[in-house]
């Protein structure tokens, strides 16, 4: 699973680091921190913080392991 968030969209509300706290960090009230490859259990807590995201700022993207589990 990988993680992007454009940083020029982001308006630091800090919505993501409610949602899933072990992912996303705000540093001051501006510098957003972020895991880019977070485990895979993760991902429903990342799916939160994508649609908490007033700007629509993060996107998803599938890892390797979505692919191994298509068979
Ligand atoms: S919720 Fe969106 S705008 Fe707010 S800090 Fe997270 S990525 Fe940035």
């Amino acid at each position: 699973m990988r993680v992007v968030v454009d940083l020029n969209r982001c308006q630091a509300y800090a919505q993501c680091c409610y949602a899933a706290p072990d992912s996303f960090v705000l540093h001051g009230s501006e510098v957003l921190v972020y895991d880019p490859a977070p485990p895979a259990e993760r991902r429903r807590e990342i799916e939160r913080a994508v649609q908490a995201c007033p700007v629509r700022a993060i996107l998803l993207e599938a890892g390797p392991e979505a692919e191994e589990n298509r068979g």
